[in-house]
C-alpha cells in the first residue's frame, strides 16, 4: 500500500468535525489493507511503530528533525526554522517547503507503508554513537522521497505528535465494518485487546482468518480491571451476597509479570516501568514461589518495620527518569498484591476470584511483598467496621470483590466496587477529566496568559468526549505557566471530532491530557453535554484541579458519562460520611 493513502486518510480524520465521518474514513482504508501490512497501518495511525508497552519509541527531537527537513528540502536550517515559528507546527512547515521544492529527487521511488513504517522502526531502534546522525539520514531519505502531504505526517511520528484523535475503539468500529460491513466482530476483536493490549497483533490476526485473535501472554500486559463504586457498605452487599473486602491503597498500579529470572513492570497505562523500579524486581525474584505469573498489584511507600502506610506525595516521588536507584534506596516501595491473572502456563482470568487469591497466597511470601489485607464477609457492620479501619491507617477506602467473579479485563464492572471515604459537602470521590479547552486570563490571571480549563468526562458509548466542567481554581502559578505551555502545543482550529460542546472556549485542544477534579457536587445542568437527556447533562459544581497532569491515564481513562450518572444518583443517599478529621 502506498503512504498516499495514510496520508490521505489521516488529512481526512484531521479535518473531520465527526465521529462517524472517522468510522467511515478508516474503514476505507481498511477494505484497502491486508495481512501483511494492516498492523503496522494501525501502529502508525496511533503515531507509533510498536504497542506502547514495548517502549520503542522513534522519539527524536525538533532540533533534529529540522536538520532532516533542511537536507531533504534544500533550505536552510535557519529557514526551516523561521517558518515553524510563523507556522507553530513542524508538520506544516515541511509541507510548505516540499512544496516548493524545485525538483524531486532523481531515483524516487513512490513511498510505501512499508518503506516507511521499517525506516521509523529503524530510526526507533537506531542507539549508541553518532545515533542521532543516523536518524536524521534515515529521516531525510524518507523526506526526500515524499510529497508534501505525505511530509506532513512523516515528521509528526518522530516528533510523536501525529495525534489524529482516533481512538481504540473506533478504530476497532472500523476495522468490523471493513471486514464484515457491520459491527459484529467489534466484541470479539474488544476482547482479544482487552488481553493482549495490541490492537495492531490483534488487526493481523483477523486479517490472518485465526480464530484465536489474541490472548494472555507472559511480557504482554493485559488491560487492568476496575472497579465500580457505591457509597455504603449495605449497598455492596446488595450487590455481592458475599465479598472479599481489600483495602484500598493509593500507590502504582504495577501489572507483575515473571517467567524464572526475567521480571517486567507495567503501569495502569500498559507502559513499560521495568526500568523505574529496581526494588521491585528485586523482591519478585525473590519472593514470588513461581516459575511463570502475572500479579496485579498497587506499589507504594511503606516503613517495614512500623507497618506505617506512606501517602501518596512520597510514592510519587518514585515517577523519575533519573536517579533511579538512590531514590530506590531512600524509598524503597512494597508490593500489596492483589489477584493472580496467569500461573505456570494457565490462564486464570476465567476461575472464580477466590480460587485466584488462594493461588496468590500461596506463592507469594517474604521481604518486600504481600497479599494486600482483606476480609470475607456478608455482614454490613463488620464490612463497615473493616472500611473504618480502612480510613484509620492511612487507606483510600476498600475495594470490595465478588468471590466468583472472573478477572474482567479492561473493564470496569461491579465485580469490584470501590468505597471511598467522603466528606460533609463534597462528592466522595474525584473526577478525571480530559481537558478539551483553555481560557485566556483575566484580571489577576492575565499575566500568564491563562485563565481555566474546559473539561470532557468519556461517553463509552459513542466514543466521545462530553463537557462537564469549566474548571477556574485549584492552580498554582508554576501550573498555569506549564499548562499553558504544554496546551499551546496541542491548540486545534475548530472543536476536535470526538468532542460534544456547547460551550465554545478561548482555545480548543486535542483531548490528550487528564487532569483530576474535586467538586462539591454533581448538578444538572443546560451547558454541559455529558449524559445530555434533551435539557440538561451535568456538570461539577465548584470544581477545583488537584495535583498535575494525570500521566498514568489516557483520555480514554477518563471518567465516563456512565459513573457520572450514577455519581450524581449516589450523592443523593451518601451514608457513609466520615470528618475530614478521622
Ligand atoms: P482511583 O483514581 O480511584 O484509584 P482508577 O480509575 O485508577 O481509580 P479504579 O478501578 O476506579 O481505578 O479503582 C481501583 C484502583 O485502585 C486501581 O486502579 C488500583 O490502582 C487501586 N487499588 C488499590 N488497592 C486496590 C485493591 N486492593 N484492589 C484493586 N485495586 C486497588
Amino acid at each position: 500500500m502506498k503512504f498516499k493513502e495514510f496520508a490521505i486518510t489521516a488529512y481526512e480524520l484531521e479535518n473531520t468535525s465527526s465521529r462517524l465521518a472517522m468510522i467511515e474514513i478508516l474503514s476505507h482504508l481498511f477494505k484497502k489493507a491486508d495481512s501483511q501490512n494492516i498492523q503496522k497501518l494501525i501502529y502508525l495511525l496511533q503515531g507509533r511503530v510498536a504497542p506502547p508497552f514495548e517502549g520503542i519509541e522513534v522519539g527524536v527531537g525538533e532540533k533534529f528533525v529540522e536538520k532532516a527537513i533542511a537536507n531533504a528540502t534544500g533550505y536552510t536550517i535557519s529557514q526551516v526554522e523561521a517558518l515553524f515559528r510563523k507556522t507553530g507546527d513542524l508538520g506544516v512547515a515541511t509541507e510548505q517547503l516540499l512544496q516548493k521544492k524545485k525538483q524531486m529527487a532523481l531515483s524516487a521511488e513512490i513511498l510505501s507503508v512499508d518503506d516507511v513504517f521499517d525506516t521509523l522502526l529503524k530510526i526507533a531502534k537506531t542507539s549508541g554513537e553518532g545515533s542521532q546522525n543516523k536518524k536524521i539520514k534515515h529521516l531525510s531519505e524518507l523526506l526526500n522521497r515524499a510529497d508534501s502531504l505525505e511530509g506532513r505526517y512523516l515528521v509528526r511520528i518522530p516528533l510523536a505528535n501525529l495525534q489524529l484523535g482516533v481512538g481504540d475503539p473506533t478504530i476497532m468500529e472500523a476495522l468490523s465494518i471493513a471486514l464484515k460491513g457491520d459491527d459484529s466482530l467489534r466484541e470479539d476483536i474488544e476482547k482479544a485487546y482487552n488481553l493482549s493490549s495490541d490492537l495492531g497483533l490483534v488487526s493481523k490476526n483477523l486479517y490472518e482468518g485465526k480464530n484465536q485473535l489474541g490472548g494472555i501472554k507472559i511480557f504482554n500486559p493485559v488491560r487492568p480491571a476496575l472497579a465500580e463504586r457505591e457509597t455504603s457498605p449495605t449497598a455492596i452487599l446488595e450487590r455481592h451476597k458475599k465479598t472479599m473486602a481489600d483495602l484500598k491503597l493509593d500507590g502504582f498500579r504495577l501489572q507483575i509479570h515473571k517467567k524464572g529470572e526475567k521480571v517486567m513492570l507495567f503501569s495502569r497505562r500498559l507502559e513499560n516501568m521495568t526500568d523505574s523500579f529496581p526494588d521491585v524486581i528485586k523482591i519478585i525474584r525473590e519472593n514470588v514461589k513461581a516459575e511463570e505469573a502475572i500479579i496485579d498489584s498497587e506499589a507504594l511507600a511503606y516503613n517495614e518495620t512500623t507497618g506505617e502506610i506512606y501517602p501518596f506525595q512520597y510514592t510519587i516521588q518514585r515517577k523519575r527518569k533519573h536517579g533511579v536507584a538512590e531514590k530506590a534506596e531512600e524509598l524503597p516501595l512494597h508490593v500489596f498484591a492483589f489477584d493472580l491473572i496467569y500461573l505456570n502456563g494457565k490462564d486464570l482470568i476465567e476461575e472464580p476470584y477466590m480460587k485466584r487469591r488462594k493461588l496468590l497466597e500461596k506463592i507469594i511470601g517474604g521481604e518486600g511483598i504481600t497479599v494486600m489485607e482483606s476480609i470475607t464477609t456478608s455482614d454490613n457492620e463488620e464490612l463497615d467496621k473493616f472500611f473504618k479501619k480502612s480510613i484509620e491507617i492511612g487507606a483510600e477506602g476498600v475495594v470490595c470483590k465478588d468471590p466468583d467473579s472472573p478477572y474482567k479485563a479492561g473493564m470496569r464492572g461491579f465485580n469490584w466496587i470501590k468505597l471511598k471515604r467522603s466528606y460533609k459537602g463534597e462528592l466522595a470521590d474525584t473526577i478525571d477529566v480530559v481537558i478539551v479547552g483553555y481560557y485566556l486570563g483575566k484580571g489577576a490571571r492575565a499575566e500568564f496568559k491563562f485563565g481555566g480549563l474546559l473539561g470532557a468526562v468519556y461517553d463509552e458509548e459513542d466514543d466521545m468526549f462530553k463537557t462537564v466542567a469549566r474548571i477556574g481554581s485549584g492552580f498554582t502559578e508554576d501550573m498555569m505557566v506549564k499548562l499553558r505551555e504544554m496546551l499551546e502545543k496541542i491548540k486545534a482550529k475548530d472543536k476536535p471530532a470526538r468532542v460534544d460542546s456547547f460551550i465554545k472556549p478561548d482555545f480548543w485542544v486535542k483531548p490528550i491530557y487528564v487532569v483530576t477534579v474535586k467538586a462539591d457536587e454533581i448538578t444538572e445542568s443546560p451547558m454541559h453535554t455529558a449524559g445530555w437527556k434533551g435539557d440538561a447533562g451535568y456538570a461539577l459544581r465548584f470544581p477545583r484541579m488537584v495535583g498535575g497532569i494525570r500521566e498514568d491515564k489516557k483520555p480514554e481513562d477518563v471518567t465516563s458519562v456512565d459513573e457520572i450518572k450514577r455519581m450524581f444518583k449516589l450523592q443523593k443517599h451518601t451514608a457513609v460520611q466520615t470528618s475530614p478529621e478521622a
